[in-house]
């Protein structure tokens, strides 16, 4: 798995490309939240699951269902989230979907089980760029942590917060043509 530092990435960048006006601060905390929610699963090293069962690591919690269901209940909140119900299902589905993305996307452990419940197969990405996180921390504060650091940094934080800026900066120069073109609005 990437690190809990940067599963958050895939929220904060949408946040920043599409501007407070669309994901309020309430609804960008919620899209951390589940976007850190799924590894929740580790719990089961503890109570003896195996990492290949449909409840172990990467099993049940990184499905699509278990993402659509997050995302609805979530949703649910619409009015708390400062949001639309539309908006905040899109938003948290797409956070929580984002963190077995990003698994899929790493070069340790088992491969993700999106299709649980009805199919048990573990996937990866065709392109296993991301360093796997190890799940002890004292592994982590080794420089094993440091490369995977770099290579989260590498190909996940670069790219999302180079689109990100460039959704801002697309959305400033569209906003200020509108306005041109319909000075009453100013
Ligand atoms: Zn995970």
């Amino acid at each position: 798995m990437p690190t809990i530092i940067t599963h958050p990435a895939v929220p904060l960048a949408f946040a920043l490309g599409l501007g407070r006006e669309v994901i309020s601060g309430r609804l960008l905390l919620a899209g951390v939240v589940v976007s850190v929610l799924p590894d929740l699963d580790v719990v089961a090293f503890r109570l003896g699951v195996p990492y290949a069962a449909e409840f172990g690591h990467r099993g049940f919690s990184h499905s699509i269902l278990f993402a659509s269901v997050v995302a609805l209940l979530g949703a649910c909140l619409f009015r708390q989230l400062h949001s639309s119900f539309r908006c905040a299902l899109l938003f948290l589905f797409a956070a929580a979907m984002s963190h077995s993305v990003l698994d899929a996307f790493t070069n340790g452990g088992l491969g993700v089980a999106f299709l649980w419940p009805w199919s048990d197969e573990r996937f990866f990405a065709h392109f296993q760029v991301i360093e796997a996180a190890p799940l002890s921390l004292k592994r982590f504060l080794s420089p094993v942590g440091l490369g995977v650091l770099w290579s989260e940094l590498l190909w996940v934080w670069c790219p999302l917060l180079g689109l990100a800026f460039v959704s801002r900066r697309f959305r400033g120069l569209s906003g200020r043509r509108l306005q041109r073109m319909n000075p009453e609005t100013r």
